[in-house]
């Protein structure tokens, strides 16, 4: 049985992009930008951006932070998407999600500049994907596929289920798995019968954002879970802690191999974007 060091894999992928980053300064480039859209004061987004510019600080990124105030105007937030894909010195616009009602979420995306849409969530981003075509990809996908990859050599005919279908996580999962040749099963809220669907898999990916869902009895003995859930629950003695959308404690009973929650998926997401932003910066 395998536990699966998102971290370790993640320090390495850092590694490598901090590498990259100083020989492109070294050969008199300068470093790769991302500018950072932060609107409101969700605690959640404030923690994920905090480990974002921590990460560009540590691999050589420049990182520009755009605090907006809760109650902006959509037009406001546009237009700074708008500036920041005129300025050539920026090289990837992430806007940290949820935004607040007013601003449409759909709209300030498709206005970001598909060349720096280092989340991968733009519909040209997404269709590539869709297509096979090289684009950027989400990075919470990405990074499970890293993961997967770290486990096996070789994905080509694995029977594989993702459970869950969101544009950020679940779809554009599945997508890579096909495009690894993969066999993959899409589940979803409506799906019937998810403990038999999960008992076919040789790879399990579970974001559905439900605590504990998949129970270790489900899985196929020797199979790769790639648990992307982060749920906090309050314990017994009133403590809150955080666990995936997988029994991680029955799971590594049966599975060959597991992510743990935390320290699994969640350090590659933030691993992938740096990637991201390198390849951005050409
Ligand atoms: P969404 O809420 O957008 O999607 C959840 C999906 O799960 C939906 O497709 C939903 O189905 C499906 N679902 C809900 N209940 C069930 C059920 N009982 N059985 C099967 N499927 C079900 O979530 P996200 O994809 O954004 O995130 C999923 C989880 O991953 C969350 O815990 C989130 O916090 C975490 N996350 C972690 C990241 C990381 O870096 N580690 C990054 C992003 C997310 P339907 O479509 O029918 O409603």
């Amino acid at each position: 049985m395998q536990i699966i060091d998102g971290k370790a894999a993640a320090a390495l992928l850092r590694a490598e992009v901090a590498a990259a980053v100083a020989a492109r300064v070294a050969g008199g480039r300068r470093a790769p930008a991302l500018a950072v859209v932060l609107v409101g004061d969700d605690p959640a987004s404030g923690v994920y951006v905090r480990n974002k510019v921590k990460a560009c600080a540590e691999t050589g990124i420049r990182s520009i932070e755009h605090r907006l105030g809760a109650g902006v105007a959509e037009a406001e937030l546009l237009a700074l998407v708008e500036a920041l894909n005129a300025d050539a010195d920026v090289d990837g616009i992430l806007v940290q999600l949820p935004l607040p009602p007013q601003c449409d979420a759909t709209r300030v995306i498709e206005a970001i500049d598909p060349a720096k849409d280092v989340d991968g969530f733009h519909p040209v981003n997404a269709g590539r994907l869709a297509l096979g075509l090289p684009g950027f990809v989400p990075c919470t996908p990405a990074g499970c596929l890293r993961l997967l990859k770290g486990v096996h050599a070789d994905l080509a005919g694995a029977e594989a289920l993702v459970i869950g279908r969101s544009t950020i996580v679940g779809r554009p999962m599945a997508a890579l798995l096909v495009g690894e040749s993969a066999t993959v099963t899409i589940a979803h809220s409506r799906s019937r019968d998810l403990p038999a669907l999960v008992g076919r898999a040789d790879i399990v990916v579970a974001a559905v954002g439900r605590p504990e869902l998949v129970r270790g009895s489900w899985l196929k003995p020797g199979a790769t879970v790639i648990d992307v859930g982060i749920n906090r629950v309050t314990g017994p003695d009133g403590s809150a802690r955080l666990v995936g959308d997988v029994a991680f404690v029955e799971a590594v009973e049966v599975a060959g191999a597991v992510t743990p929650v935390p320290g699994g998926v969640g350090p590659m997401t933030i691993a992938c974007l740096m990637e991201n932003t390198l390849r951005a910066a050409g």
